[in-house]
């Protein structure tokens, strides 16, 4: 597996509408061997999610660690479930669930050290390809889902400052820590 180099904000890829991949295609070589090297480079980054944009494959797929512990109802109260591995997403539809929209930070590998407040909708589900050609439906709520329309958004060349409703919470990742990270 290898670790493979991160496009930046400024790169032209992160702003193409990445192509749908086919069925018959998913199993093969090219994909699965970009899979893998997609998991090793968001654990090497300490990413929770990539899309294949992000390292310069303009193709419908991202990676994600959706089991984050979901602190959305607020009670911090340390129960941390085991992590399970995390899940590849291919050729992703959301379909968002009510009309709940929450605002919380986020960040992004293709951004380095910049923090920004974005709304997103707090329930989706999301219906695709798995790695191996099965088709899957999940249902997400929280960060997961915060985190499934952050990487879906890659695949059509959009970043999550152009989903931002204001430049006001745009912060360093120091200023982050120091100011605006949550105890
Ligand atoms: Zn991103």
């Amino acid at each position: 597996m290898s670790i493979l180099k991160v496009a930046r904000m400024g790169h032209p890829v992160l702003r193409a509408k990445a192509r749908p991949i086919e069925k018959a295609e998913i199993r093969g070589a090219a994909i699965q061997t970009l899979i893998d090297d997609m998991l090793h480079t968001m654990a090497e980054y300490h990413g929770v999610g990539l899309a294949a944009p992000q390292v310069h494959e303009s193709v419908r797929l991202f990676v994600a660690a959706l089991d984050h512990h979901d602190d959305d109802d607020g009670d911090d109260d340390g129960d941390e479930r085991p992590e399970k591995a995390p899940v590849a997403i291919i050729n992703p539809e959301i379909l968002v669930v009510g009309s709940d929209v929450i605002e919380d930070w986020e960040g992004c590998l293709s951004i380095p050290d910049i923090r920004g407040r974005v709304p997103r909708a707090r329930e989706i589900r999301v219906r695709g390809y798995d790695r191996h050609g099965e088709r899957i439906e999940l249902r997400a709520h929280g960060f997961p889902a915060r985190v499934v329309q952050h990487e879906t958004d890659h695949l059509d060349g959009v970043l999550f400052v152009d989903r931002m409703r204001s430049f006001g919470s745009l912060t360093f990742l120091d200023e982050y820590s120091r100011y605006w990270i949550k105890d």
